[in-house]
């Protein structure tokens, strides 16, 4: 049996969102399931598309989210280089072998003329076919002109892991340019011979291929290659589930992710299960349990809709089931400025009470910051909450006078402090969602806090003495 070797062949134009990023990691999930070989191949080959930086975003990207490659440009390997632009002498004997038998010529046409034959086939209503206008005579390809594929139009059938079987027609096999006159070989005529050369048994890669598979096919025939699996995925929706996702509709880069504090692991299980299920109820994947369980047939064949609401949940989960040593460390930089000067331990226990509510790190601060400085009263929490409207500002600054006098006397564990507020509950005659919102706010002046008992506790008797008597103070 070979061995199985996928690749992802990325063009660096630009940043990957995560419809790039799944292509990367299917591959990568085959790859591994099968203790194979993972390759990362820059195409380069358009040099007016390239964009500064972006092989190194690339890089960045892809080590981000840990999809690692065991063989690439950065890395080497048996089959390098890995970066198109540096085969350029691989192309072209591969090209020499075509013009010798017979299936590649050069392009003698000026652009006006293959303006004129375009214009002819529209007036005609035809579809334009370059081979109808193929050179009789073409002249000896000095490397100035393109040099096209000889084609010889047939239907060919393929299975793909993904679509199914399919079956092409004869009609759209044409002359397509293997090297343009820059010099440059096309990605149609490049990608064919580096997975060649490079052993690729997968070619996993988007749907927006599918449509010149019959000229990949006439390729290998016409090279004499063994054709790899092919596997095409479907394309990742926006939200609404209209269009495809793009740059421009807000697919942001996946690094932008990972600063906006959205963990690596939670980023892969999110990604992974966008289109694809294990035919279980299971939605959140390890990696390990990724690369055990996936399968290319179990990718479904129509557009995976992005849900970012999705993605926010998951990652809550994926903070949850960190181990709070782990979570510290790996939060660190996301702390409020005001933190910096309390203790470690300080900050582990405040993370302990902050964990459950966490859904990305760079929710830290909103959740904690009164716990390491003076929270700014927000009356509209108190005149926007269904129950504490209803109060007159003398009942409320009665309620928490009392509360304070109570807290006062109170032993300060996390269970003296829940028997004192059950007490101040039947003193007060009030409903727990009006008496402990009341204190929350008036003690931390945040939307949501964790459970009153332990958010009191680890402030300190001192300081949420001191913040009930600033708010009876500005009588709230
Ligand atoms: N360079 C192609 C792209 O960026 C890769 C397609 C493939 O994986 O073969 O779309």
């Amino acid at each position: 049996m070979t061995s199985v070797r996928t690749r992802f062949a990325p063009s660096p134009t630009g940043f990957l969102h995560v419809g790039g990023i799944r292509t990367a990691l299917f591959a990568f999930l085959v790859a591994k399931q099968a203790k194979g070989t993972f390759v990362l191949r820059f195409e380069d080959t358009d040099k007016k598309r390239e964009v500064p930086g972006s092989a190194e975003h690339l890089i960045s990207s892809l080590k981000a989210i840990g999809i690692e490659y065991d063989e690439g440009p950065d890395v080497g390997g048996p089959f390098g280089p890995y970066i198109q632009s540096q085969r350029l002498d691989h192309y072209q004997a591969w090209a020499e072998r075509l013009i010798e038998q017979g299936r590649a010529y050069a392009d003698p046409y000026t652009s006006e003329e293959m303006q004129s034959f375009r214009d002819e086939a529209a007036a005609q209503k035809r579809a334009f076919r370059y081979r109808d206008y193929r050179p009789e005579r073409p002249p000896v390809w000095d490397g100035t002109q393109p040099l096209r594929f000889r084609s010889d139009p047939k239907s060919y059938t393929y299975h793909d892991e993904v679509m199914g079987d399919i079956t092409t027609s004869p009609e759209v096999v044409d002359d397509f340019i293997l090297i343009k006159s820059d010099g440059y070989p096309t990605y149609n005529f490049a990608h064919i011979v580096d997975d060649a050369e490079m052993h690729i048994s997968h070619v996993i890669r988007g749907q927006e291929f599918i449509s010149s598979m019959p000229n990949y096919l006439a390729l290998y025939e016409a090279l004499g290659l063994e054709r790899p699996i092919f596997a095409h995925l479907p394309h990742i929706m926006n939200e609404q589930g209209n269009k495809k996702l793009g740059k421009r509709d807000g697919a942001k880069d996946v690094l932008d992710y990972i600063r906006d504090g959205y963990l690596p692991e939670a980023m892969m299980s999110f990604i992974a299960t966008m289109g694809w299920n294990d035919g279980t109820e299971q939605e959140i994947f390890t990696k390990q349990e990724l690369i055990n369980s996936f399968s290319l047939n179990r990718v479904q064949k129509s557009g995976a809709r992005f849900d970012e609401k999705r993605l926010l949940w998951m990652n809550g989960q994926f903070i949850r089931e960190l181990n709070l040593d782990e979570l510290a460390g790996r939060i660190e930089y996301f702390w409020p400025e005001s933190a910096k000067k309390h203790s470690e331990n300080y900050k582990k226990e405040v993370l302990k009470l902050a964990q459950d509510r966490l859904k990305t790190f760079k929710d830290l601060p909103a959740l904690t910051s009164y716990f390491f400085e003076e929270p700014i009263p927000d009356l509209s929490l108190i005149t926007e909450n269904k129950q504490l409207r209803k109060l007159t500002p003398a009942e409320i600054v009665d309620i928490l006078q009392t509360s304070r006098d109570a807290l006062m006397q109170s032993d300060w564990t996390a269970e003296a402090i829940q028997e004192t507020l059950n007490q101040l509950l039947e003193q007060t005659g009030q409903k727990p969602g009006t008496l402990f919102s009341l204190v929350r706010i008036a003690t931390t002046w945040a939307p949501f806090s964790p459970q009153l008992n332990d958010t009191l506790r680890l402030l300190g008797q001192e300081t949420t003495l001191a913040r009930l008597q600033h708010a009876i103070e500005i009588q709230i």
